[in-house]
């Protein structure tokens, strides 16, 4: 038996129109999952979805825009999902993030609402409407949060970004407690420095200083991360709950 197949599942990646919840994508495809993507950028989601098409011509594939942050737009990804294959969700990796900086006396208000809005309140509104699915499916689910290294130890100038994700952590310990009755995993994975849009624009004089902080001395790519949310999402993982598990290549705490 090979647990770490998806085949048969049904799971919802957000935010996978390109990076860790794309290439995750690819990897839950190839490992046999019904898969919903989502993101807010329509064309690029549509790029996206043909592209993992095109790789895996048989895959079982749908592509619903939605931006996380908005509570009746989660509403609406959820129905349609519900409403495609008159089944539950086995599996959601709640990945949509944004990354900004923000010394602490320069925050404006709207920068707190954004960074929260989309990186805690999306998580929050995407485990309320999973958790409901899943709650029909008498054999669970598994429900996977990204947070950072951020949440977990801080970045200098990252404040409102690390709470954010330390939020994630929180509500994750919680949720896992509360959920473990009605066989719903929920776990939340730390990525160190991962190599994708979100961090290429970052100063050099900052991925330079990150760079000494890894003990494996390289940076993260999107596979290091997409591989362990498979681990979370499958059977292989399953009496793991309420877990924080760090993907940093040994990165200083
Ligand atoms: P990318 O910027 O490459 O991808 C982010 C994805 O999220 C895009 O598909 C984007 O599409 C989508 N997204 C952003 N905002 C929203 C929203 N409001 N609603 C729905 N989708 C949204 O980032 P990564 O792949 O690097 O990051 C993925 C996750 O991993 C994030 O949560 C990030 O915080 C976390 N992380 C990343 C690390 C790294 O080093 N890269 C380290 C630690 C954690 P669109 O803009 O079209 O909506």
């Amino acid at each position: 038996m090979n647990l770490l197949s998806l085949e048969g599942k049904t799971c919802l990646i957000t935010g996978s129109s390109q990076g860790i919840g794309f290439q995750t994508a690819n990897l839950f495809v190839q490992h046999g999952a019904k898969v919903f993507i989502s993101s807010r950028d329509e064309n690029s989601l549509n790029l996206a979805l043909e592209k993992i098409k095109s790789n895996y011509p048989k895959s079982e594939i749908f592509a619903i825009k939605c931006d996380v942050s908005i509570e009746s737009e989660v509403k609406l990804l959820f129905q349609t999902i519900f409403k495609t294959y008159k089944s539950s969700l086995d599996v959601l990796v709640a990945n949509a993030g944004i990354l900004e900086s923000s010394l602490i006396g320069m925050v404006t208000k709207e920068h707190l609402n954004k960074i929260f809005s989309i990186n805690t309140f999306g998580y929050i509104y995407c485990c309320q409407y999973a958790s409901r699915l899943m709650m029909r499916n008498s054999m669970g689910g598994s429900i996977i949060g990204i947070s950072s290294i951020m949440g977990l130890s801080g970045y200098s100038g990252y404040s409102i970004y690390s709470g954010s994700k330390a939020a994630i952590i929180g509500v994750t310990k919680s949720l896992s407690k509360e959920l473990a009755t009605s066989k719903i995993r929920v776990n939340c994975l730390s990525p160190g420095y991962i190599q994708t849009n979100m961090t290429q624009g970052l100063p050099d004089k900052n991925k330079e200083e990150v760079m000494k902080m890894i003990g494996m001395g390289r940076f993260g790519n999107p596979q290091d991360v997409a591989n362990a949310v498979l681990f979370l999402a499958s059977d292989m993982s399953s009496y793991i709950t309420g877990e924080v598990l760090s993907i940093d290549g040994g990165m200083a705490k």
